[in-house]
């Protein structure tokens, strides 16, 4: 082991090299090329440690949505660790901030949505919104009625149970195993890989259809809760056929499924609405789970908001204890950084330029569309994605040896701008404040 004091003698990047594994590590040609050590951030844009300057498209991961390096920020997350830095949360204790923010996402939610479990980010929030649907059917008499639906090519969370309810192809490998009891996976509801032979309109007539054989199959009296991310996210910037998840919600009401709305990316204005939902596809679920925008990135937390039906039938069903949660839920500190943050998010109007810049935003990358290497182009808000194709009549894919070597990402992040790679897709998530001629810059350098 090295003491301490050798520190300060080694490079941050020696160091990540010799001592982290990261977050979907990658054993093969990224680890040799190595990667970006990020030292400053201030807005939308990020410096690494050489001071070299890069716009980033991404937001971290989606997330930082006010943009960085805020004093006012800081201040709120000083103040509050100054004040009480850590209370337990369990059973009934509580603090103010965590009482305050629970409030404030009850106004703030559609509907009957008044309910708040504190978690410690989006995984942990739909994890327990997976539990929740057993505990809510259990307590009215259904105790079989557990099994959850979900859709290909989703994006969950990375515990064990939620990267088995999600389904991103990519993500699943050999060397882990999964859930599969009780998770159906349904079509993606990707409109530009429709089969060729359908419009829009009989694609979603035939997804909504798959939904009601799946229920017809398995039994209503088994199916307790469905999962969808309004616009799915890493899985390249979905946006559903018009009508696609108010159909699927009517369906979950006339079987009794609960529809649990994944907006651990959608929400906080990124789309812009509070919550998409209920503002954009006219969906009031019984469950919303949210994380990342709720924080903008600048402390980890999550949260599941329930419907006060959900709560009372949790509550009445003679059942004493809900067991679960975590040592930092409701943690006053991350709870004051979200108070402060959405405070920020409405004083500023973040919500209207999200929109605005990202209508803008889609119309300037339309743009790119008949270059020869781009099959599609979409978004909504600030969610967007470039959809490279080796064909652009057959949509056939490029090699993945050539999606992993010859990135465009890689291109972009020379030119300083990061986008973000998936495969064949690059997608991008701007901090909320961003301008019209920042998309400029960004759209020119993607063309570059
Ligand atoms: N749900 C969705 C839709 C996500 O995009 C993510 C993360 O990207 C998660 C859940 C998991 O959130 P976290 O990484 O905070 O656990």
């Amino acid at each position: 082991m090295n003491a301490p004091a050798s520190l300060p003698n080694t490079s941050a990047f020696e160091m990540d090299r010799a001592h982290v594994l990261h977050p979907w590590a990658n054993f093969g040609p990224f680890e040799k090329a190595g990667s970006l050590v990020i030292a400053r951030g201030q807005g939308a844009k990020l410096w690494d440690e050489q001071g070299r300057e890069y716009f980033d498209a991404v937001g971290g991961m989606w997330c930082t949505n006010i943009g960085l390096g805020r004093r006012e920020m800081a201040d709120a997350i000083a103040e509050q660790a100054e004040r009480l830095a850590f209370a337990n949360h369990f059973v009934d204790m509580t603090n103010d901030p965590a009482a305050r923010l629970a409030a404030k996402l009850a106004e703030l939610a559609p509907g009957d949505l008044n309910r708040v479990h504190f978690t410690t980010g989006g995984s942990t929030a739909v994890d327990t919104a997976v539990r929740v649907v057993s505990y809510y059917h259990h307590a009215r008499g259904n105790p079989d009625k557990t099994d959850i639906v979900a859709r290909e090519n989703s994006y969950h969370g990375s515990t064990y149970l939620t990267q088995s309810v999600g389904k991103r192809n990519g993500d699943r490998i050999e060397e882990f195993r999964y859930k599969t009891e009780g998770i159906h996976h349904l079509s993606c509801p990707n409109p530009y890989r429709r089969p060729d032979h359908m419009t829009e309109a009989q694609f979603c007539d035939d997804l909504i259809a798959e939904f009601e054989a799946l229920i017809a199959k398995v039994g209503a009296d088994r199916i307790g809760g469905f999962i969808a991310e309004p616009i799915q996210a890493s899985g390249g910037i979905i946006v559903p056929p018009q009508g696609y998840l108010r159909r699927m919600w009517e369906v979950c009401q006339r079987h009794d499924i609960l529809f649990i709305a994944d907006e651990v990316v959608t929400a906080f204005g990124r789309i812009g609405h509070w919550f998409a939902s209920e503002d954009a596809f006219g969906v009031q679920p019984d469950m919303i789970t949210c994380a990342k925008g709720l924080t903008s990135g600048y402390l980890p937390l999550g949260a599941l908001i329930l419907s006060d039906r959900i709560w009372d039938a949790m509550a009445s069903g003679g059942h004493r204890w809900f067991t679960t949660g975590l040592t930092y839920s409701g943690h006053p500190v991350s709870c004051a950084c979200a108070l402060k943050n959405i405070e920020i998010l409405d004083r500023e109007g973040l919500l209207a330029n999200a929109a605005r810049v990202g209508a803008y935003f889609n119309t300037r990358l339309q743009t790119l569309a008949d270059l020869p290497l781009v099959g599609n182009v979409r978004g909504q808000g600030l969610m967007l994605c470039v959809e490279n194709v080796a064909n652009k009549a057959t949509k056939e894919l490029l090699p993945d040896e050539v999606n992993e070597s010859k990135r465009i990402s890689d291109v972009c992040e020379s030119l300083g701008l990061l986008v973000r790679p998936i495969g064949h897709l690059n997608v991008m998530s701007p901090p909320l404040i961003i301008t019209e001629a920042e998309v400029d810059f960004v759209v020119d350098t993607l063309e570059t």
